[in-house]
């Protein structure tokens, strides 16, 4: 509803992108081809080994139109904006062998509060595009179990505790090859809570894939 009602306004009052304000026309959520040009420049592409077992694969530093874009997907009501991150990090995706066979693709969740405040989880809408573009099932294998606070301006060990044991796998899994997908991995301490619900019922692997991550400082 409330992306139908984006269209009606952007249909009465022709909009302009949001990132540069100039006209968006041939781009893509709303954002014009230049800032998405901008935006695939900045694709860094950056495959590690995790601290907790697993690849974890970023595409791009969380930084300039790259963070702009992100920041409004998650507070601005602009899902489809995920959908064309979603796209990109897929077609990434499918260059690393390490991201092949693969069983199932699974979204961050949200906790239902905050999803219902927000009124779609961003994570899920990235995650949806990725299992189109490798051709591999979506399905919503995680809950969250509490409904964290926010980890922004938490330090590494703050963030640890804060997501401690607050997600759980949905169902029982017998040794599928997953893909945790989200928007933004800072410490990794959700990720990696996710990726130890996952093995705990029965997942044989979990790889991880963000579409941005911020510089370490
Ligand atoms: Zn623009």
């Amino acid at each position: 509803m409330k992306e139908f009602t984006t269209s009606l306004l952007d249909f009465l009052f022709p909009p302009s992108c949001p990132l540069c304000g100039g006209g968006p026309e041939g781009g893509e959520a709303g954002v014009c081809p230049r800032c998405w040009e901008e935006i695939k420049g900045a694709f860094r592409g950056e495959l590690s080994e995790t601290a907790w077992g697993g690849a974890l694969f970023v595409l791009a530093g969380f930084e300039g139109k790259v963070q702009e874009a992100i920041h409004l997907m998650k507070y601005r009501h602009r899902p489809s904006i995920g959908r064309v991150f979603g796209r990109y990090l897929g077609e990434a995706l499918s260059e690393y062998p390490r991201f092949r066979d693969l069983d199932i693709v699974v979204p961050v969740p949200l906790h239902w509060k905050r999803r219902r405040g927000r009124g779609y989880n961003q994570s899920e809408g990235i995650a949806l595009e990725v299992g189109k573009v490798l051709g591999v099932p979506v399905e919503r294998a995680l809950r969250r179990t509490r409904n964290t606070p926010s980890q922004t301006g938490l330090d590494a060990q703050e963030r640890e505790e804060n997501v401690r044991d607050a997600f759980r796998a949905r169902r029982a899994f017998e040794g599928e090859k997953m893909l945790l997908v989200d928007d933004v991995l800072t410490t990794g301490a959700t990720a990696s809570e996710c990726v130890r619900a996952l093995l705990e019922a029965g997942t044989g692997e979990v790889v991880v894939a963000v579409v941005a991550r911020p510089a370490l400082s």
